[in-house]
């Protein structure tokens, strides 16, 4: 079995057309690779990333696709306005008490992503990211070839006392997810929420704050948003992928007017704009004011899920591994000892019938390759015990 990615790069030799630099530089996602050796059905399969299929809303979604199709078929067929459907904006705009003309409706956050990119990123432009950070946001900004600069993280998320003058000089922006970040499950305190700001409004830093995961909370209280904080010196990116279901492919972008404007022409000439059907099929299921319900009960299957995997981690972990404990979201992050590589341990455990995802991949600059994430929302409790046994199993070997 052979894990490493295929340098799409290394094969344009024998390519028969010249393909752009851009694409010459792209490679296939390690993770992608990860996901296609796990997809046997025998695998405990702690890799995906994908929200667990039997919490998606089917019969309010069915309904909510009658009614559209019944009440105005034509309209949902048509084209529409780059910003998104109207009601859907307001409903957005209401959320998040702003103004519906700030609020862009994106296909999914990940094209809010590749969006910034286009908007700010020239080649050798200095953008900081968490470290470890998402791996999608990397594999979008990475397109417009810009220098990355890591900001060190630690339990409580991105280390904030660290982001000095010399590091944010000319820097776009900083890309950040304080809510149950992905890869490390981790939150950012409200204090270095409130550090950030300050540290962000001195440095005239914009800041990105991508949260997909925020209402997946399992304990704990809220904690406000940097947007809410600093609404004209960060870029919010939301997304409907967890808490409704990701096939519908929507997303939103909180942006400030000038931004707005220059994200809105960006859109334009990606794809004119998100379909108007699932962003009126959204709408629809939203304003039966179902939302709240739904996302309790992801909530309270979810964090089942979470607890039944932490408590396994710390009975079967050996000595030496430590692991976050997240309040919400989908990914627990452990750190291995710094002799364990994860990406060996990887092809045991895959001859174990476990899988999880290494963590050097999201690392913009500096891999740490003893680490890994566990995404816990797919695998049922009984199979987590399993999966985590035997993965204990194979790490007390190694030490
Ligand atoms: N940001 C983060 C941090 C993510 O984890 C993901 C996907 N899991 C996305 C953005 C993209 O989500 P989507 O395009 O489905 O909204």
């Amino acid at each position: 079995m052979k894990l490493e990615s295929t340098s799409e790069a290394s094969r344009t030799h024998s390519e028969p057309f010249q393909l752009s630099r851009r694409a010459q530089a792209l490679t296939s996602s390690v993770i992608r690779e990860v996901l296609k050796l796990t997809e046997k059905p025998e695998i405990i399969s702690f890799a995906g990333g994908l929200p667990a299929a039997q919490t998606f809303p089917v019969d309010a979604l069915r309904a909510a696709c009658n009614r559209v199709f019944v009440a105005t078929p034509e309209s949902a067929l048509q084209y529409g306005p780059t910003e998104g459907f109207q009601p859907l904006r307001q409903w957005v705009a209401e959320k998040h008490n702003v103004d519906p003309a700030r609020v862009l409706i994106t296909t999914g956050s990940q094209q809010a992503l590749d969006l910034l990119g286009k908007v700010f990123i020239d080649p050798g432009s200095k953008v900081l990211v968490e470290a470890p950070t998402y791996l999608g946001a990397l594999q979008a900004f990475s397109i417009f070839e810009p220098d990355y600069m890591e900001v060190p993280t630690d339990d409580n998320g991105l280390q904030v006392d660290q982001l000095s003058a010399s590091l944010a000089d000319g820097a776009r922006f900083l890309y950040t997810i304080p809510n149950f970040q992905n890869p490390t499950g981790r939150e950012l305190s409200l204090t270095r929420r409130q550090a950030l700001v300050e540290r962000a409004r001195a440095l005239g830093l914009l800041l990105v704050e991508d949260n997909p995961y925020g209402e997946l909370r399992y304990s704990g209280t809220p904690i406000a948003s940097l947007h809410s904080m600093h609404p004209e010196g960060v870029v919010y990116l939301g997304s409907f992928s967890k808490i409704l279901a990701p096939g519908l492919r929507l997303g939103y972008m909180l942006a400030p007017a000038s931004i707005h404007a220059k994200l809105v022409q960006a859109k334009q000439a990606s794809d004119l704009h998100t379909p108007t059907f699932t962003q009126r099929l959204a709408w629809e299921v939203l304003s039966t004011g179902m939302l709240d319900q739904h996302v309790a009960s992801v909530c309270d299957r979810y964090g089942k899920h979470c607890a039944a995997m932490l408590d396994a981690l710390s009975r079967h972990m050996p000595a030496g591994v430590r692991w976050s404990e997240p309040r919400g979201g989908m990914f627990i992050w452990v750190d291995l000892p710094p002799c364990v590589d994860a990406m060996a341990l990887l092809q045991e455990s895959v001859a174990s019938q476990v899988a999880f995802v290494p963590g050097a991949p999201f690392y913009a600059n500096s891999p740490r390759p003893n680490t890994l994430r566990l995404a816990f929302v797919t695998v049922p409790p009984a199979q987590i015990e399993t999966g985590i046994a035997r993965l204990g199993h194979i790490l007390a070997r190694h030490l």
